[in-house]
């Protein structure tokens, strides 16, 4: 298939990096020979035809700043039959090609739909919450770890000159890699994540050990998908009687300036989904894997699963005292 035209959106859950993406794809299209349209917050958009012609310098200024400069939603619509169908029109009705779309795997779902039915998508992994089956790292999730530590680092400064405990719930939807990331670098004394569950007598007992052999604060980070941090802290006071405070640092970490990490990725990334379009290849998501930028068919990624990190989380556990 000889695609001339593109569109690219983003969608589901913003994450910073998505702009350097847009970037990439929007300049390697160009120079490739092909026409670029924007499409505003995600699947809505392509339902309702809401495009933006884009050019070079559409893009201009925008590789240093978070969020997503075409807008992000979640569609329901685009679920049914009857959305689809419309979006489907609306790619007929502009001459469009193929469709880069940039965020997580019910995004994906979406692509590989549109892909069946006669428009090829390719899918980039957009999402602090690093929870794509098909890869090693997610656009954003290095930004978000960073934001994470740094705002851990001042709840220790805190918890230390009053010795106290301090319990932070980081986001990451259902899953625990960022919790257990952030967790490694603040050194924290216990990490609860869904993959693995948690026992609050072992988390007291933990404390209470450290305590006894003079560790005087102390840093539980919790995972969004285990929750509860309030009851958490007070149940750590209670049984332990060191004074616990809940902090829940939330939609902080969804913002900023995208880390250097997250932008080489980033333009790597948009760089190869529009080189498979070029070449007139769809229905694929660009993943990382052993640091490498490859791309797997939508549903063999979509079907795969990605082991927590096990190893990382017994580290966290014995090194802990
Ligand atoms: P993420 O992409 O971050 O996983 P969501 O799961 O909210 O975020 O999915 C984003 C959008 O992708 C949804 O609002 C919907 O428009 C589309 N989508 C999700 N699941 C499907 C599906 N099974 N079929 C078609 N489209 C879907």
């Amino acid at each position: 298939m000889n695609i001339k035209k593109i569109a690219v959106l983003t969608s589901g859950g913003d994450a910073p990096g998505m702009n350097a993406t847009i970037r990439s794809v929007v300049r390697t299209a160009i120079t490739e020979g092909m026409e670029v349209v924007g499409v505003i917050r995600g699947y809505n958009g392509l339902i309702h035809g809401d495009l933006r012609p884009m050019h070079v310098r559409s893009v201009s200024g925008i590789i240093n700043l978070g969020g997503t400069l075409l807008y992000t939603a979640r569609s329901p619509e685009f679920a049914t039959e009857e959305g689809m169908q419309k979006a489907i029109k609306t790619c007929h009705d502009n001459n469009i090609d193929g469709v880069v779309v940039i965020g997580g795997d019910g995004s994906f779902r979406g692509a590989r739909d549109l892909s069946a039915r006669g428009i090829p998508c390719v899918g980039i992994p957009g999402t602090i919450d690093n929870d794509i089956s098909s890869s090693d790292y997610t656009i954003g999730f290095d930004t978000a770890l960073n934001t994470a530590v740094e705002m851990v680092d001042r709840l220790r400064d805190t918890a230390q000159s009053h010795d106290r405990c301090s319990v932070v719930e980081v986001m990451g939807r259902r899953a625990g890699y960022l919790a257990l990331r952030t967790a490694i670098a603040v050194g924290a004394t216990h990490v609860l994540v869904p993959e693995i569950g948690y026992d609050i007598d072992e988390v007291c007992q933990q404390i209470n050990e450290g305590h006894a052999i003079g560790k005087q604060h102390f840093i539980i980070i919790v995972a969004e998908g285990i929750g509860g941090v309030e009851q958490i802290a007070k149940d750590i006071q209670e049984r332990t009687g060191i004074e616990s405070r809940a902090t829940i640092l939330g939609h902080v970490q969804r913002g900023g300036r995208p880390s250097a990490r997250d932008r080489v990725n980033a333009t790597r990334m948009g760089y190869h989904a529009v080189k498979l379009l070029s070449a007139g290849i769809g229905n694929r998501v660009v993943v990382m894997k052993n640091s490498k930028v490859i791309d797997y068919d939508i549903q063999e990624a979509l079907a795969m699963h990605k082991p927590f990190e096990n190893d990382l989380y017994d580290m966290v556990m014995q090194i802990s005292v």
